[in-house]
């Protein structure tokens, strides 16, 4: 079938799922307000596949000859990889880089997936994965997932026993009950994938079950977190109003899972393995999204800084300065971690050695070091310049107060900034507010700092990595000669 419109994916999410928020079940997720702004978003991702500024970068021909998302491109060659990268690149651009999961994501993830699959030889899930994708590609579905168990006592290594697990096996399927969190986008999304994150144990065979649901499937119910999109006009939370994904935790009351989306289902290797063994689909993906909000926020950095002088101040141009230079070594790392994603797939297909001690990546995707503990740390930074940058500018009333017949004349004359009428300059700070301080800005830091996982729990792998071995050696080697 191949590209959809807005339209059509509008029309996909009228599938009754259980859909639950601010104490009520939602009737229709199109028609709830809250949910207006992230629809409206997605739905022009769907449209802009179909303007000719976007559709050769967007989307490619694929073999059946229909027009496909150039997001589930399964790329080889570095060539191929360019192509996912510009398109991931346009599609983060034009969301500013803060949709955490933007569905090319999970996009990304099910390659990777599927790369790992194929790397540890099971073939079976392969195929179910490989058929998958195609349907996705197909027909053009928006996908999130969820692939963390609940905090029920984070103290124990173990799985705990709320975590979705299967509960019965038939002819048909399995039926999996339990709950994961969280799962950003699944109010919206059309299909929800539960996949693995951190190892499972021996014994713990139950809970090692990875597979795609669609959304409104019986038995899945979809709690969010509190709304944040309350209305608030567009020049007041600019980025609430467009771009709140939604969070939420995922109740799987006794879901029956068909046979054809279960991937996994009870093989710890398989399950344990299929993250360990990304090519870095994921990481190139996650990385372009980071560097786009990277750039989304050092520009209003340097935009609030015009707004109130201190672009003139050699210690806010220190501040943006050092942000433009993260751009520069973020944009460094997506090339490096295209580059590194093409080597180890033809590596895998024996075309090249696979990557050594002083390449790139060594063990790990260049993109998900990247994800892991380089975009954590420079996007808390940025919002930390943003904030030092404006200063009390963000505490700030609303556009209705500014127009306020009484007071609009006075503001106008007062509220300026240099070269920056007080109506501009309140939208800036109204803007860099919704980015950094309110709900949508501290859920947001939040996130940065989770992204890709525990960031302790990830820097203690690194410490227990080769690379590090390999750093010591040379400090071994000027110690011996
Ligand atoms: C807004 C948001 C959206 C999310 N969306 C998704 C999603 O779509 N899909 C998905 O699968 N997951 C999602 N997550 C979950 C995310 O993957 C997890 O938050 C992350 O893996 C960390 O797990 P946790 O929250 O259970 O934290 P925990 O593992 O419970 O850790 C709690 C805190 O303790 C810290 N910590 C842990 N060990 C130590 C230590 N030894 N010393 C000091 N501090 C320590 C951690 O860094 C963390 O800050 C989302 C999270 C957030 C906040």
């Amino acid at each position: 079938m191949g590209i959809r419109t807005g339209v059509r994916y509008r029309k996909g999410l009228q599938d009754g799922r259980a859909v639950y928020a601010n104490g009520e079940r939602v009737p229709d997720v199109t028609q709830y307000p809250p949910f207006g702004g992230i629809i409206g978003t997605l739905a022009g991702l769907y449209d802009a596949q179909h303007d000719p500024r976007h559709t050769e970068t967007m989307t490619y021909l694929c073999p059946s000859g229909d027009r496909v998302s150039t997001t589930l491109m399964p790329a080889r060659t570095i060539e191929e990889m360019q192509a996912r990268v510009r398109c991931d690149y346009l599609r983060t651009d034009l969301t500013y880089g803060v949709m955490g999961r933007i569905p090319d994501f999970v996009n990304a993830f099910l390659l990777d997936a599927a790369g790992s699959l194929e790397f540890m030889g099971k073939t079976d899930a392969l195929a179910k994965l490989t058929d998958y994708l195609d349907l996705l590609r197909d027909l053009d579905l928006a996908s999130t997932h969820a692939l963390i168990d609940p905090q029920s006592d984070r103290s124990r290594a173990d799985t705990p026993m709320e975590a979705v697990q299967i509960v019965a096996e038939s002819a048909e399927g399995v039926t999996v009950r339990g709950a994961r969190m969280l799962s950003t986008l699944a109010p919206v999304a059309d299909e929800i994938l539960i996949g693995p994150f951190l190892p499972r144990q021996p014994g713990e065979e139950r809970y090692a079950v990875s597979f795609a649901v669609p959304a409104d499937t019986p038995g899945l119910k979809i709690v969010c977190r509190e709304p944040y999109d309350t209305g608030a006009p567009a020049f007041d939370r600019p980025l609430t109003s467009r771009f709140e994904e939604g969070d939420a935790v995922l109740v799987f009351d006794d879901v029956l899972v068909p046979r054809d989306r279960l991937f996994i289902a009870g093989d710890v290797d398989a399950y344990n393995g299929m993250v360990a063994h990304f090519p870095g689909f994921t990481g190139l993906q996650a990385s372009i999204r980071g560097a786009a909000k990277l750039r989304f926020l050092t520009g209003l950095a340097a935009v609030v800084a015009r707004a109130n002088g201190r672009h003139r101040s050699a210690r806010h141009q220190e501040e943006i300065g050092e942000l433009v230079a993260h751009i520069g070594v973020a944009e460094g790392l997506i090339q490096g971690a295209a580059l590194d994603c093409a080597n180890r797939i033809q590596a895998r297909a024996g075309l090249r050695p696979p990557p050594g001690p002083g390449q790139p990546g060594g063990n790990m995707p260049v993109g998900l070091t990247a994800i892991m503990v380089f975009f954590p740390q420079v996007l808390t930074r940025a919002v930390e310049v943003v904030r030092m940058v404006a200063g009390s500018g963000v505490i700030a009333m609303t556009e209705q107060d500014l127009h306020h017949p009484e007071l609009t004349g006075l503001l106008d004359s007062l509220m300026h900034g240099p070269d920056f009428p007080a109506e501009r300059r309140l939208q800036v700070m109204r803007m860099a507010w919704d980015a950094t301080g309110g709900q949508f800005g501290s859920r947001q830091a939040l996130y940065e700092r989770l992204y890709a996982g525990d960031p302790v729990g990830n820097r203690v792998r690194f410490f227990g990595m080769p690379r590090r071995s390999e750093c010591e050696e040379m400090v071994e080697r000027l110690l011996d000669s």
